[in-house]
């Protein structure tokens, strides 16, 4: 170790970072911009009834039409976004234009609700459960509409908050699912208290769930507590009929993958919805 570095050795893995960090920083310029100039979009991926392939819910999941770079993934900015506090405005962005939808569904006949991945930071946002309800009544919508998904950390770092925040939601009647379940820090004592409708099982556990023996006692045991404490539970990452066939055995609630769709654009997504056909499951 020395203190005086020779300033003319190139560091690899510096300039690694400084690649990363210029890349972010710019992409961190132009966000704010994102909003006004229309470059967000919602793509939709629906969620079924495991056990009649019913469409239940579709989640919506954001993505960043960058005019020179493309389609950027949620997971190169949302960071950022919550970083720079940009995250308020694109969670309102998203809400509003996933309750529109909703909207347009109903006139479409489609009785389904909209998943909202929402950060912690809103959680803890003095008006967020004001704003949520004033939405709702302004698209003229049950609360049964809308269902929020939110990440284990939030109640790690904040029980007491998010506890009561949860529990207004839940009163109002909007269902709010725990995200990425099992890849976090939610201890046992926050679940037997959390005023939450259900479990999303983080997909890393469900990809391996027919090959590892550890995975599958990991599931298991996370259905069969879920059930017990009244939780619905959400599998998402389903890419095989092997994997869903097991989580079929578990009576696992609701499902979510590539094996039924991927995430399609919104203009598309009532024409998908109503010739949606199950495979028929060939015994
Ligand atoms: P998430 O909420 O856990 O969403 C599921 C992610 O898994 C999505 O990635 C989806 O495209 C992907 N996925 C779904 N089925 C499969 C499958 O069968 N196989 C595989 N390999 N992947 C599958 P995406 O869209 O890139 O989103 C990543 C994360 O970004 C989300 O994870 C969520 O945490 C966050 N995110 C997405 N949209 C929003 C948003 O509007 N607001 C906020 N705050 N976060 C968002
Ligand atoms: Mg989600
Ligand atoms: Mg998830
Ligand atoms: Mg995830």
């Amino acid at each position: 170790l020395t203190n005086n570095p020779n300033p003319h050795l190139i560091n690899p893995f510096n300039l690694e970072y400084d690649l990363i960090n210029k890349q972010q920083k710019s992409l961190a310029a132009q966000l704010p911009d994102a909003i006004n100039k229309e470059q967000l979009e919602l793509v939709a991926q629906p969620i079924l009834n495991l056990s009649s392939k019913e469409i239940v819910s579709v989640e919506a999941l954001i993505r960043w039409r960058h005019p020179s770079k493309g389609l950027i993934a949620p997971a190169e900015f949302i960071n950022i976004a919550e970083n720079t506090g940009l995250i308020h405005s694109i969670s309102k962005w998203v809400i509003e234009t996933g309750l529109a939808e909703v909207s347009k569904w109903q006139q479409a006949s489609l009785n389904l609700s909209i998943s909202i991945n929402i950060s912690s930071k809103d959680l803890l946002q003095h008006e967020f459960v004001d704003y949520i309800a004033e939405q709702l009544v302004l698209f003229n919508l049950p609360s049964s509409s809308l269902i929020l998904e939110i990440t284990e950390s939030v109640i790690a770092n904040n029980p007491e908050q998010s506890h009561a925040v949860i529990q207004r939601l839940d009163q109002m009647g909007i269902a709010v699912y725990l995200d990425d379940f099992g890849s976090g820090f939610t201890s046992l004592a926050s679940l037997r208290n959390l005023a939450i409708a259900g479990l999303k099982i983080d997909q890393s556990f469900i990809a391996n769930l027919t090959t590892s023996n550890r995975d599958n006692t990991i599931v298991t045991s996370i259905i069969d507590l879920a059930r017990n404490l009244g939780f619905k539970i959400i599998a998402e990452g389903i890419e095989a009929e092997a994997i869903e066939s097991r989580l079929i055995a578990l009576e696992c609630d609701y499902a979510q993958g590539f094996l039924y769709s991927k995430p399609i654009e919104l203009h598309g997504f009532i024409n998908w919805a109503k010739t949606w056909q199950p495979k028929q499951n060939v015994i």
